[in-house]
């Protein structure tokens, strides 16, 4: 059976992507910069190692995220060795198989969403190491310095 591939753009279509096979994580995250810069209640995203990644066209980067210079669409955030793909983004909807398994930074989460109910919760960030299992919530890998409401997804 051939590998799943998935394409996305930006709105205006000036940036393209595809993403080949399973995901490694899916995420929704309540934090303060995922909120600013999706100008949306929270962020939806799936996390694809590098090598299955492909990308044309320009993109600007603010911090750890990127959009399009052209429509302001977020597009795909490259990592080291992973891209952080906003679910949106993608062409079909709904997507099949993305179904995130995590939250983050819900005590920013609005008072009229529920919590997800196979989703683990955490307070702030994901444990260090955690892909998609572990214990419990609310512990954070490190020490944050200055910014306190943004995210490691
Ligand atoms: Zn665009
Ligand atoms: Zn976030």
């Amino acid at each position: 059976m051939p590998e799943i591939a998935r394409s996305g753009s930006c709105l205006c279509g000036g940036v393209r992507f595809r993403v080949v096979g399973e995901s490694i994580r899916v995420g929704l995250c309540h934090c303060k910069d995922c909120r600013k810069t999706s100008g949306s209640a929270f962020h939806a995203y799936a996390v694809w190692p590098l090598h299955a990644f492909e990308t044309s066209g320009m993109t600007s980067t603010y911090g750890a995220r990127s959009f399009c210079p052209t429509c302001g669409s977020r597009v795909p955030f490259v990592g080291e060795d992973e891209v952080e793909v906003t679910i949106g983004s993608l062409d079909v909807a709904p997507t099949e198989g993305l179904v995130p398994s995590y939250e983050l930074w819900i005590g920013r989460r609005e008072s009229w969403l529920q919590a997800l109910p196979a989703a683990r919760q955490f307070e702030h960030d994901r444990i260090a190491g955690d892909s998609t299992a572990g214990d419990e919530t609310g512990r954070e890998p490190r020490r944050r310095s200055a910014q306190d409401n943004s995210c490691r997804t």
